[in-house]
């Protein structure tokens, strides 16, 4: 027999990483247009100003919007330079590795970076950011920047209880949120949590493909963003504000993605914001059901956020036992039963892997999935309980 190139795998891929996510077939149909001028009154009247104003209601926020033609990481950079001057004090509490990559971004850009430290596995305590802050009595530290939803870590923090914490120590820092993997996931809502500046991104909750992101700008921001001295052009929010029908983007405006984000709108509000939540909460428990009974008696994979109450309701970080490769259990998965799992990020390469489940998704995706990591657990010969898989069917049933 002449060798054979192993044969592609058959059926749908499950993709369950916790971003890009999966795109609903009406939102594909809806991106597959002929292009269009960005500037056609058609497209800007139609499309562009009604999934704006959308967008605005998702974030919960009636103040400005910038969009970019960039990943999450582009309104990452944007929050920054606009709000800031070379030098200016930022205080990033640890939550994992996404903070730690909005904390190199911002030394790179010539801030001076104070870094909180955290437990990756819990994330920061209000309390230390009070005293933080209450320790600042010159008001060096200009922003506050905090990741809403850890996506590495799978820990949510509480932002509310953060803003209370920024508002006791009487501090007038800027609060920063990033929103990547929490918006239309779980509740988020920047004007009634005071939020300076939200960033966001097209690929997690969402549903679409990667490629525009975004930063909701309270009137404080704007404010701050007249003496920011940074260097920046391409996302500059005067700059955007120039472009008197778009007051966004520099540069093209990729108007597929418009044609997705209204689809994508319109069925998040078909279904609704607290709906959207609440079946997030629900698919999110199946899961910790799954995962808490292949944790056993502490011997099998465990929960990498260690906090109960912020388990993330959008992607579930999942430790390996001490001598197991968390990348070998993702490889069998993804080779022997085309199931693609988030891998983990930094220093937590081999040690945790992620099931993404947020976005377009219901029971049945996520069971194959999690039948799929506890086959591939038993071929990786990693110790674990079995009936992960019935113990999240017994909770989707009895919830149903
Ligand atoms: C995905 C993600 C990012 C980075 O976004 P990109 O689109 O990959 O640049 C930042 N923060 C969080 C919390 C994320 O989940």
């Amino acid at each position: 027999m002449p060798d054979r190139p192993a044969p592609r795998p058959r059926g749908r891929m499950f993709f369950a990483n916790p971003g890009p996510t999966n795109i609903p077939e009406s939102v594909l149909r809806a991106i597959d247009r002929a292009t269009i001028d960005f500037n056609d009154p058609e497209f800007v009247e139609n499309t562009y100003h009604p999934a704006r104003a959308g967008l605005k209601r998702v974030l919960g926020t009636s103040a400005e919007l910038f969009m970019y033609t960039a990943s999450g990481h582009g309104a990452w950079e944007a929050s920054l330079a606009n709000l800031l001057s070379p030098g200016d004090v930022v205080l990033i509490p640890e939550s994992g590795f996404f903070s730690d990559q909005w904390a190199r971004m911002a030394e790179g850009l010539g801030l001076s970076l104070r870094k909180l430290h955290a437990d990756w596995r819990r994330g920061v305590d209000p309390a230390a950011i009070e005293a933080e802050l209450k320790a600042d009595t010159g008001h060096t530290i200009k922003a506050v920047c905090v990741v809403h939803n850890e996506t590495s870590a799978g820990v949510t923090l509480p932002l509310p209880d953060i803003r209370a914490a920024i508002d006791a120590a009487k501090h007038p820092a800027l609060f920063l949120t990033d929103t990547i993997s929490s918006l239309a996931c779980m509740p988020f809502e920047m004007d009634a949590w005071g939020i300076d500046c939200a960033v966001g991104g097209s690929q997690k909750g969402l549903m679409l493909p990667t490629g525009f992101s975004f930063t909701g700008a309270s009137a404080k921001a704007m404010e701050a963003h007249k003496q920011a001295k940074l260097p920046r052009f391409y996302l500059d929010w005067t700059v955007m504000m120039t472009r008197r029908e778009l007051r966004s983007f520099v540069g093209t405006v990729p108007t597929s993605l418009f044609y997705g984000l209204q689809e994508s709108l319109r069925l998040l509000e078909e279904e609704g914001k607290e709906t959207v939540y609440a079946r997030h909460a629900r698919l999110a428990e199946g899961v910790r059901r799954c995962i808490a009974t292949w944790a056993g008696a502490n011997d099998g994979p465990q929960f990498y956020c260690t906090d109960p109450t912020r388990r993330s309701n959008s992607v579930t970080a999942i430790l390996m036992p001490e001598g197991h490769d968390a990348e070998a259990v993702r490889r069998i998965a993804r080779q022997r039963f085309n199931v693609s799992l988030g891998g983990g990020l930094g220093k937590l390469n081999g040690k945790v892997f992620r099931i993404g489940h947020m976005g377009d998704l219901n029971e049945p995706m996520l069971l194959g999935t999690l039948g799929a990591v506890e086959m591939a657990l038993q071929l990786a010969g990693v110790p674990h309980r079995k009936g992960g898989v019935d113990a999240a069917m017994e909770y989707y049933s009895a919830t149903a």
